[in-house]
């Protein structure tokens, strides 16, 4: 069974479109290619690991930032034989192995496999790479598990006081309005009222998590850091996480007409999740950077990933009314603070995640 999962998978990531989406995506291709290119020191001569090379497009920019080797790892047979061909039309495919002193035509190997099997038999060394390079991340960061291979291939084959690229990954959550629903969209059409298909929409959003774009201005709450992973030290058990966060409204600035007796209520209808990951100036001191899929930032392929509650939550912040002078909040009633406590666990089946939630009001 995990054969065939696999063969699925791979084979996915046989047609060139996903390769094409990819890389058209600025955002992701930039970061990798500014960490690999403008950070000199880190590359030049290195050994470099290429963790699910693709079309090798890390690779040729770690052969063009100086690199001495890079070993082009790739599951997919297809893919392999393109970034192969790829690496040869651009003059960087080693000739072969081994290769006679001084003589090669390019610093690029190709080999075809999961990164799981390179083992000891091969000319590799083991921790014998100076940078490990893999544009690893799926939806909501930990979609298609490849995250674990990558830990994998750093355990074998990083060298002791090596590099990681990217080293650092964030997961974040904030909570989102009516707009980041369907609702609104479906309450006026041409002035016809067709909100009974967005109901439908958000039970339907409610058992399935949506990959999608939030629009930053939906947002109700500040955002909330969820899991942290430092890559050069996580264990991939790691992954399976049970985290708690607390998102209360915006904070929202008393208007001079309100009375400061009703605290303004934000209705909640989810939470999206994003991620980011760091090329940190612990290995990329010359240029960090940071790869970022947030609402706030340019959209990627990526986009965000959407968790839509059954029925909306009504949050009431207390600062709305605790901003307010004692003397002007005459008969005030304390603000009714509604948070949401959440937990999200994770659990890696068959290339996909389990995100589930659990709202305590406070
Ligand atoms: N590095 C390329 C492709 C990234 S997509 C780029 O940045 O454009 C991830 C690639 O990793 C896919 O081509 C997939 O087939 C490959 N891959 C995933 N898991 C792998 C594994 N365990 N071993 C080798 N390749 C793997």
């Amino acid at each position: 069974q995990i054969r065939d999962i696999n063969k699925n998978y791979f084979g996915s990531y046989s047609s060139f479109g996903i390769h094409k989406e990819m890389i058209s995506d600025k955002v992701r291709t930039d970061a990798y290619r500014q960490a690999v290119l403008e950070n000199p020191s880190l590359l030049r001569g290195a050994v470099v690991m290429d963790v699910g090379c693709g079309t090798g497009i890390l690779s040729l920019f770690a052969a063009q930032g100086g690199a001495s080797r890079v070993i082009a790892v790739e599951a997919s047979e297809k893919m392999a034989a393109v970034a192969t061909q790829i690496a040869k039309d651009n003059g960087f495919l080693q000739s072969g192995f081994p290769r006679s002193s001084g003589q090669h035509d390019g610093v690029i190997e190709v080999v075809q496999g999961m990164v799981e099997d390179l083992d000891n038999a091969t000319h590799i060394q083991p921790h014998s790479v100076d940078v490990l390079l893999s544009e690893w991340m799926g939806y909501c960061l930990l979609y298609e598990s490849m995250l674990s291979s990558v830990l994998l291939a750093r355990d074998r084959w990083l060298k002791p006081g090596g590099a990681i690229l990217p080293d650092t990954a964030t997961m974040f959550v904030a909570g989102f309005g009516k707009g980041g629903t369907s609702i609104p969209f479906w309450e006026n059409v041409y002035s016809f009222n067709m909100s009974c298909i967005g109901l439908e929409e958000v039970e339907g959003a409610a058992r399935n998590p949506i990959v999608d774009v939030i629009d930053s201005c939906d947002i109700v709450t500040p955002t909330q850091v969820l899991q942290t992973f430092d890559l050069l030290t996580m264990r991939s058990d790691q992954m399976d996480f049970t985290a708690k966060v607390e998102l209360e409204p915006k904070s929202v600035t008393p208007t001079n007409n309100s009375t400061g007796s009703k605290p303004e209520i934000t209705w909640c209808h989810g939470l999206v999740l994003w991620f980011e990951t760091g090329f940190t100036e612990r290995f990329c001191s010359e240029m960090p950077t940071n790869l970022s899929t947030s609402p706030y930032n340019p959209k990627t392929h990526w986009s965000q990933t959407i968790l839509t509650f059954r029925e909306p939550i009504a949050m009431a912040s207390s600062k709305v009314t605790s901003e307010k002078p004692a003397a002007v909040g005459t008969n005030a009633c304390p603000a009714v603070s509604v948070q949401s406590r959440i937990s999200i666990v994770r659990a890696v089946q068959h290339r996909c995640i389990d995100i589930s939630m659990e709202l305590t009001g406070i």
